[in-house]
């Protein structure tokens, strides 16, 4: 299985996973049809599955035309099934959804949104996390308390250390400015960072991270109880 990324609107990044034993691909959060048209037929792979973590208009933009144009499969959280556009298949919280080669363990998540899941591709050792995990964040509490949000980040927090994670958007630079704000001794922090100035100055994605990272240097992460999550959040609102 092979990832490739790509960038839509301004900041979201939208993933195609494909299985190179017979070119058949499932893009993950699409935010506008274009780019992955583009990268789709450049490479000759057929897309046959469309993953959607949230309901938010930057995660499904791209999935009518999509669909329309490759007769794709759109796969999202049975509770969201009149918020997420021509959603064809209902998943649910630790299901397994398995296609093709294709295989991943559904989490409910939510917090960010309430129908929030990632799709954790265990044999592969990769999670999209959509606005749940961000590298050195977490998103927005819209729709779920911070409760919710909480858990969901030790739900992800548990999974193996090697694992990659690829999130909703390209914000680490500026969660860095705030992890390292209230986080000033951290020195796993500090070589992070230097690491992903490096990718930025050389217009790379600092995608993916890693859970390893992320206990170390992402606050939210670091945060062991729900008070202190909260008061961070609640500071990272008005950064
Ligand atoms: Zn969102
Ligand atoms: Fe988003």
């Amino acid at each position: 299985m092979k990832i490739e990324i790509i960038p839509c609107l301004q900041d979201n990044y939208s993933y195609i996973i494909i299985d190179e034993s017979n070119n058949t691909a499932c893009v993950v959060d699409p935010s506008e049809a274009k780019p992955i048209i583009d990268f789709i037929n450049k490479k000759n792979i057929y897309l046959k599955y469309i993953l959607n973590t949230h309901h938010h208009f930057d995660h499904i933009g791209g999935n009518r035309d999509l669909k329309k144009k490759y007769n794709s499969i759109v796969v999202g959280f049975k509770n969201d099934i009149n918020r997420i556009p021509e959603i064809d298949i209902l998943v649910e919280d630790n299901q397994i959804w398995k296609a093709d080669n294709f295989e991943a363990k559904i989490f409910h998540i939510p917090g960010h949104t309430k129908g929030h899941i990632s799709f954790y591709f265990f044999k592969n050792k990769f999670i999209f996390t959509g606005d749940t995990l961000f590298s050195l964040g977490c998103g927005r509490i819209f729709e779920g308390t911070y409760k919710e949000m909480f858990d969901s980040l030790n739900r992800i927090k548990q999974l193996p250390k090697d694992t990659k994670i690829y999130c909703g958007h390209e914000y680490t630079l500026q969660n860095s400015r705030f992890c390292n704000k209230y986080d000033s001794n951290n020195l796993n922090l500090k070589k992070k960072i230097s690491e992903i100035n490096n990718k930025l100055k050389n217009n790379l994605p600092t995608v993916p991270s890693t859970i390893k990272d992320e206990l170390e240097c992402n606050i939210f992460l670091r945060a062991n109880n729900l008070e202190t999550f909260s008061k961070l959040r609640d500071l990272k609102d008005n950064f």
